[in-house]
């Protein structure tokens, strides 16, 4: 159930209709927009009679939430939101760039990538420290040293930086140095980890899972929001089909229809979303042409001896040339990078 105030609705009224519900055992996400208030109802709302509100003064309309995703959906959240990092927000009229390694190989390594794609107009270095590897014997991350060098080499160039965690004892390494936690395909439904997620404050990255439903993801999404942590982007990073040509097929409709299901912000990963290097840059044009609000993007200044996901990385120059396609996308589109 979804309480919308009225715009000229005072702080007593407000007050008032909060208490109510606290008295009827809800909990309430508020979330206050350019105009007015919006009061996310959380329990049972079964039980609840609309009319006990619809009475009260300064409500204008009680909504019964018919999606699952009561807080990610659009019913909740009418207003895009928008999720800052540092001075970099996701949902507004900027598209933002991440990019980086797949893998953080060493501190050399993370700190020379940072520094050249650092002035190609990227705000944001990824890169993995606990990687999810197919096969037990591959390079496997550098873990919370990873992490520090990724640190390190953000805070050399200026730029926030995000990486994953599988676990949740990585957690707390990854709170120390990273600006945004990223919960990878694998990991979309390793509810233990979600529900340990909403309790931090901290930005979460949380890719759809490679047979996920976008219904699955904003429910995946909704764990992490209803444990109270509202800073939550999404990304699309491809699913498996039939289809095998590609390392995984890229949906790019789930671009718009997320942003008509949702509130939250939406990027998209065209690396990972296709897995091969020369289908990158055509992914992330139409990407950003589908309405996206940031881009993942594998870049790396020799990709052919990547400690992993070479084959799908970008050579600096391609990226250069890429960001420089990617800004004339987006002013089509009314935005910029
Ligand atoms: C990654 O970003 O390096 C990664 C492992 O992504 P995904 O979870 O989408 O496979
Ligand atoms: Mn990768």
């Amino acid at each position: 159930m979804v309480i919308v105030m009225e715009n000229t609705a005072t702080k007593e009224q407000i007050e008032l209709v909060c208490q109510k519900l606290i008295d009827h055992g809800f909990d309430i996400h508020r979330s206050t927009g350019s105009n007015r208030t919006v009061l996310g109802v959380v329990g049972d709302t079964q039980q609840a009679d609309t009319r006990d509100y619809e009475v009260m003064d300064g409500v204008h309309e009680v909504l019964r939430v018919t999606e699952p995703y009561k807080l990610a959906g659009r019913t909740f959240g009418p207003e895009n939101s928008i999720v800052k990092v540092k001075d970099v927000e996701f949902g507004g009229s900027k598209i933002v760039l991440m990019a980086g390694p797949c893998s953080i190989e060493s501190r050399d390594q993370i700190k020379k990538i940072g520094g050249l794609l650092s002035p190609l107009s990227t705000r944001i270095l990824r890169g993995g420290a606990y990687k999810p590897r197919s096969s037990p014997y591959s390079f496997q991350g550098l873990g919370e040293e990873g992490l520090k060098y990724l640190r390190e080499a953000g805070d050399t160039h200026n730029m926030a930086v995000v990486s994953e965690v599988m676990d949740r004892a990585d957690i707390l390494p990854a709170l120390k140095y990273v600006d945004i936690i990223q919960v990878g395909a694998r990991n979309m439904q390793n509810f233990a980890l979600l529900k340990e997620l909403g309790k931090v404050n901290k930005p979460i990255l949380l890719k759809r899972g490679m047979s996920a439903t976008l219904q699955e993801l904003l429910m995946a999404a909704e764990y992490i929001l209803s444990g109270g942590n509202h800073q939550v982007i999404l990304c699309e990073r491809g699913i498996r089909t039939f289809e095998n040509y590609t390392r995984n097929t890229m949906d790019i409709s789930a671009i718009p229809i997320l942003k008509t299901l949702t509130h939250l912000p939406v990027v998209a990963d065209p690396s990972h979303g296709t897995g091969i290097r020369k289908q990158v840059a055509p992914m992330a044009r139409a990407a950003v042409a589908a309405g996206a609000d940031g881009l993942l993007i594998e870049a790396h200044y020799d990709p052919e001896i990547a400690f992993s996901d070479g084959a799908q990385t970008l050579y600096i120059e391609q990226y250069e040339k890429l960001v420089e396609e990617l800004k004339i996308v987006a002013s089509a589109v009314g935005r910029s990078i």
